[in-house]
């Protein structure tokens, strides 16, 4: 294709999507296109006054970084300009024709179709530049590249297509034109603009000034960072729109948290923690969203640690005083101001989670239903103040209802007399877990058990072993006494009950011989009550939900032998006792075990067959 014809291209199918939905515009709210184009622009001056540190002459020809908003009320435009980076035709390709956002397709997929529901999806996801096709029935973007001679144009009705040509005489940065819709002539309105723009982007640190038919300029913000003012001079409604711009998210932030650290290590943040859950938390390829400042000046918001991994809901800014200006993003990974400056945020962002919790359980409760599974990655990594994250989780329990989290704290409270061990038991499905065969014994004796259905749960409780003192342990462990622990059942052993043993000790061998090397061992305990039997595992061995979790990872070559653990209070269990043809009934409650813990039964062709006899039989009795 020659250099200057004008080039056809199509959008990609996920950016026709989207425009679908703007041009059918589900927002109610149509001013937000200005806010989101106008941070765009503040973005790209951003960058180009972090790389005119090094290099200069990027930003010799317009010194001045600002943004203007220009009404033309004869032709019925609307322009958007910048002195930022700009972009060239590549650029202008990709990043106008595509959606690089992890995530994207998920969100799509999660539309309906149907408006109403859809509302609060799109609004989450945040569509930057195309929102501009809310009120435009053509765009016209020109853009030069700051180091570049050659600008370009690309032009779109929004509808599947898109032009990209050469333009002339484009200076640096970014310019967007907005042909404006025939309901959407209000915004050649100077006075609405520069309200907008003041409700809006007020935060913005570029002056952006609104320019009238007749010419006449006028700042419309403070264009002074945020961050940097006096807290007491911040408006809720301020820190809401500085979140949007640096969170890309519409939504409101769940928690805002604006300090400035002093003394040895210097620097402000202006954190958020989002109320909504975003698409991409456990996406491979998500980024962190804290962006580094130097003096008021952005350096970057890509390969950054500024936040550990398990904070990675945080959203924001940090403005550090200490660090040099020139630094490259290279070497700013390996800066120990860098580790300094994540540490003191961890210890500050914990702390100000452990205050919500202790003020509004609930309110808490809605952060951690987004958040507790990212939070307790922190638990699995050795730098990370464990004791100080497992404060700040909460969790469902035996004694919680549906709705309702306990902090660790509580639950150490609720104790037994005797209760050495904070109990849990991991899985998929809380309504599983409660009606689960290993909660009986525990339930009948008052003894409260956490219940964790989060993946990273099976990781940590193997490496955070205890909190306070107090040890965390699965109820699948074979060892566990209940009756000592409760310190009931304590009387001498009568010549009755040293019978009984023993024939229950023959009854566990002769188990032992039917399954074989099924089974690791058999044992009888006092953890069921209405169940025969259950599975368990040795104290040090791998949790059952661990194991299956590496198998089905094949990170684990097979699975290892559980013990079965059998009440010998049962009815069952006592028919069996002292009785010669009981293979089949062992064979049915070993497999009944296995399907309560969610593993595989070993034959299902055999257990269909008994299980088939057994009904046989107990239909003709
Ligand atoms: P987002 O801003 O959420 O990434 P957008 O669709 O708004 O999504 O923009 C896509 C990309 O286009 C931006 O990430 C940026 O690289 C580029 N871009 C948009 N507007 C400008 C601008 N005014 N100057 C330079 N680049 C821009």
């Amino acid at each position: 294709m020659s250099e200057n014809s004008k080039e056809l291209h199509q959008f990609n199918a996920q950016v026709s999507k989207v425009l679908q939905l703007m041009i059918h515009s589900l927002y109610t709210n149509k001013d937000i296109f200005l806010r989101e184009l106008i941070s765009n622009a503040s973005d790209a001056c951003d960058k180009l006054r972090h790389l005119a540190i090094t290099r200069p002459e990027l930003a010799k020809d317009q010194p001045e970084f600002a943004i203007t908003i220009v009404a033309d009320k004869k032709n019925n435009r609307l322009t958007i300009t910048d002195s930022g980076i700009g972009m060239d035709r590549d650029e202008l390709i990709a990043n106008l024709g595509t959606i690089a956002k992890s995530g994207t397709q998920e969100f799509l997929t999660q539309l309906s179709g149907d408006s109403k529901k859809d509302m609060p999806l799109i609004g989450q996801f945040g569509v930057g530049f195309y929102s501009s096709f809310m009120v435009a029935d053509k765009v016209t973007v020109i853009s030069a590249k700051a180091g570049d001679d050659k600008g370009w144009q690309w032009e779109s009705e929004g509808t599947g297509e898109f032009t990209i040509e050469p333009a002339q005489d484009a200076r640096r940065g970014t310019s967007i034109t907005l042909h404006l819709k025939d309901d959407a002539k209000e915004y050649l309105d100077s006075f609405r603009l520069r309200h907008i723009v003041q409700a809006y982007s007020d935060h913005i640190s570029f002056p952006i000034s609104v320019i009238d038919d007749e010419g006449n300029a006028e700042l419309a913000n403070s264009a002074s960072a945020l961050w940097m003012r006096q807290k007491s001079e911040i408006t809720q409604e301020q820190y809401k729109e500085f979140y949007h711009h640096v969170a890309h998210s519409p939504d409101e932030p769940w928690l805002t948290l604006h300090n400035k650290a002093k003394g040895k290590l210097e620097y402000t943040s202006l954190l958020f923690i989002p109320s909504l859950k975003p698409f991409d938390l456990f996406h491979p390829d998500r980024k962190r969203r804290v962006k580094l400042y130097v003096k008021r000046v952005f350096i970057t918001d890509e390969n950054v640690d500024l936040v550990p991994a398990y904070m990675r809901f945080l959203r924001g800014i940090v403005d550090s005083q200490d660090l040099p200006l020139n630094i490259s993003r290279e070497t700013l990974q390996h800066n120990p101001l860098l580790g300094k400056i994540r540490d003191s945020l961890v210890g500050r962002v914990l702390s100000e989670l452990k205050k919500k919790a202790e003020a509004d359980a609930a309110g808490y409760g809605a952060f951690w239903k987004n958040f507790g599974a990212v939070l307790k990655e922190g638990l699995c990594e050795a730098a990370a103040p464990r004791e100080q994250i497992l404060e700040a989780c909460r969790f469902t329990s035996s004694a919680t209802l549906e709705e309702h989290f306990t902090s660790l704290d509580a639950y150490v409270g609720r104790m037994k007399p005797g209760q050495e061990e904070i109990y849990y038991l991991t899985g998929e499905r809380l309504e599983a877990l409660r009606a689960s065969p290993q909660l009986e014994g525990f339930a009948k004796r008052g003894i409260e058990v956490l219940l964790l259905t989060d993946h990273v749960d099976d990781f940590w409780v193997n490496v955070a072993t205890d909190y306070k003192g107090k040890k965390f342990k699965s109820v699948t462990r074979a060892d566990i006494k209940l009756d000592d622990v409760t310190g009931e059942n304590k009387e001498e052993a009568t010549p009755e009950s040293k019978t009984e043993d023993a024939d229950i000790s023959a009854l566990c061998a002769r188990i032992k011989t039917i399954l074989g090397d099924k089974v690791k061992d058999v044992r009888a305990t006092d953890k069921l009550t209405t169940s025969a039997v259950c599975l368990a595992v040795e104290e040090g061995a791998m949790d059952i939900r661990l194991e299956r979790f590496l198998l089905e990872q094949k990170q684990l070559q097979s699975a290892t032998a559980k013990i079965l653990e059998i009440n010998p209070a049962h009815s069952i269990i006592r028919a069996i006792t002292g009785k010669e043809e009981i293979d089949d009934v062992v064979w049915l409650l070993f497999d009944q075990a296995r399907i309560l813990e969610g593993e595989e039964i070993t034959d299902p062709a055999a257990f269909t067959r008994r299980l088939q006899s057994f009904v046989e039989k107990s239909l003709a009795a």
